[in-house]
């Protein structure tokens, strides 16, 4: 078992109750800096009649309202634009002839945010911190990473920095050359690990037998990094691509250079571990998505959003920040690996959520029922949305792809039993529609979970 699992040696020889004070005396100095250093934060502030020094505790920090959402971000970013003439928005607390790398997780739609966005120094605590993460699955020296996102101006670009640290060799093909492509480099190249999205990689399993005309246990990766979307914490998805690629798969996070967390090599999936304490305190302040009112997050099986606050950093800080993920929090030891700190599941996005006839719905945890069903479905579905969420007019509307050997007669007892034990877990008696294997698109990027049949916006 894994002894060592902070960066900063002095925090592994911490208690829990330790560790929280160490962030605490971070806390006040980093909410002085912001204060200072911004005039987004200074009003927010003022706002919300507080004084950074009054800010001493994780307490004191949980009663401040939230400052900033991705609206916000957005709104600060366009007001730097006109003003200044830079798009970092009013948040941001470096000089701006300072910044050294930015990066946005915006693609195709909306005006781009550069949510990631780092002076040098941030870049190397960050690049180390990534390092450290990575590290937990294994990664590092002579270590060769497929790395298969879009890159330039993305979010991932960062990653590579802590690649590098660990001594390992990112090889970075760029998503957008396609997976051909990237299954003809794998195999040059002969890569320990790959990194990509949990959907690409499942998709990779029947594309590599085409292309290659082997499987991808044959490239006899060490582990499979996954990031950008929910994937192997659904117990079927991890099985999957386990067997299929004959290696650990592992996912890591970090929302806006946030909340950092790596799961560990366990069989079972127990949550990113919030092995970052020293970057910021995302996994001890959680509001209710929807009232943005506090959830105690120091209970075991606590479910809210994650509000994120930097502790040490010093081009883009993030104070109070909701920016969406839905997590539940897990405070006992970690079965797995004896990590003794948080762990969260993220659950969903809070502008994913559902309310069905009151009740909370996360598409992600309706997925994860139905993917109990292979190979009787595919694991493929879509939530069919009449009308803009969250609110949606019962029966919710789902379509499912149904596995290839299921003959038609069994269909109606298939759709009885999942929709039986949606209503057990869920509180939700769904409309279930079957549609034939391999006729919901699958992306490379991200799938999507709903099917939007009303205008957008
Ligand atoms: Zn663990």
């Amino acid at each position: 078992m894994r002894k060592n699992f902070y960066l900063v040696p002095e925090l592994n020889h911490m208690s829990q109750e330790e560790i929280r004070r160490y962030q605490e005396k971070k806390l006040t100095k980093q909410m002085k800096y912001c204060y200072d250093k911004s005039e987004f934060y200074k009003r927010k502030f003022d706002d919300a009649g507080a004084k950074p020094e009054d800010i001493m505790t994780i307490d004191d920090l949980r009663k401040l309202p939230i400052f900033m959402t991705k609206d916000d971000e957005r709104r600060s970013a366009e007001e730097s634009l006109q003003k200044y003439g830079h798009p970092f928005g009013l948040h941001v607390c470096a000089p701006v002839e300072d910044l050294y790398l930015t990066g946005t997780t915006s693609g195709t739609t909306g005006t781009p945010t550069f949510s990631y966005t780092f002076t040098e120094k941030d870049m190397n605590f960050f690049g180390r911190q990534i390092g450290n993460r990575l590290s937990m699955a294994g990664v590092g020296k002579g270590d060769r990473v497929a790395f298969f996102f879009a890159l330039g101006i993305y979010a991932t670009t960062m990653t590579l920095w802590g690649l590098r640290g660990l001594g390992a060799l990112p090889i970075d093909i760029d998503a957008r050359a396609g997976t051909d492509l990237l299954l003809k480099f794998m195999h040059l190249t002969r890569p320990t690990y790959l990194a990509c999205t949990p959907s690409l990689a499942e998709y990779l399993i029947t594309k590599c037998t085409e292309v290659l005309g082997k499987e991808v246990k044959d490239f006899h990766l060490r582990g499979l990094l996954t990031t950008g979307e929910i994937g192997i914490a659904i117990p079927e998805i991890k099985r999957k691509l386990e067997s299929a690629y004959g290696c650990r798969a592992y996912d890591y996070w970090a929302p806006a250079g946030n909340a950092p967390g790596t799961s560990c090599d366990s069989e079972e999936y127990y949550g990113l571990h919030a092995i970052a304490p020293d970057v910021c305190t995302s996994y001890d302040d959680l509001v209710d998505p929807m009232t943005k009112e506090p959830v105690d997050s120091d209970v075991d099986g606590a479910i809210g959003e994650m509000v994120h606050t930097s502790l040490e950093r010093e081009a883009c800080p993030a104070v109070k920040y909701a920016y969406g993920d839905t997590v539940q929090i897990f405070t006992k030891e970690c079965p797995g690996c004896g990590f003794k700190g948080k762990r969260a599941k993220v659950i969903g996005r809070a502008d994913d959520m559902l309310i069905v006839k009151g009740v909370n719905v996360y598409p992600n945890a309706i997925k994860d029922i139905i993917t109990s069903y292979v190979p009787d479905v595919t694991g493929e579905m879509r939530i069919v949305l009449e009308s803009p969420p969250p609110r949606v007019l019962p029966p919710l509307r789902l379509k499912i792809e149904h596995g290839k050997d299921i003959g038609q007669s069994a269909l109606t007892g298939l759709a009885d039993r999942i929709s039986a034990a949606l209503h057990n877990t869920l509180k939700i008696r769904p409309d279930i529609e079957f549609v034939e294997p391999g006729t919901l698109p699958k992306e490379t990027r991200k799938t999507p979970i709903f099917e939007k049949k009303y205008e957008p916006k």
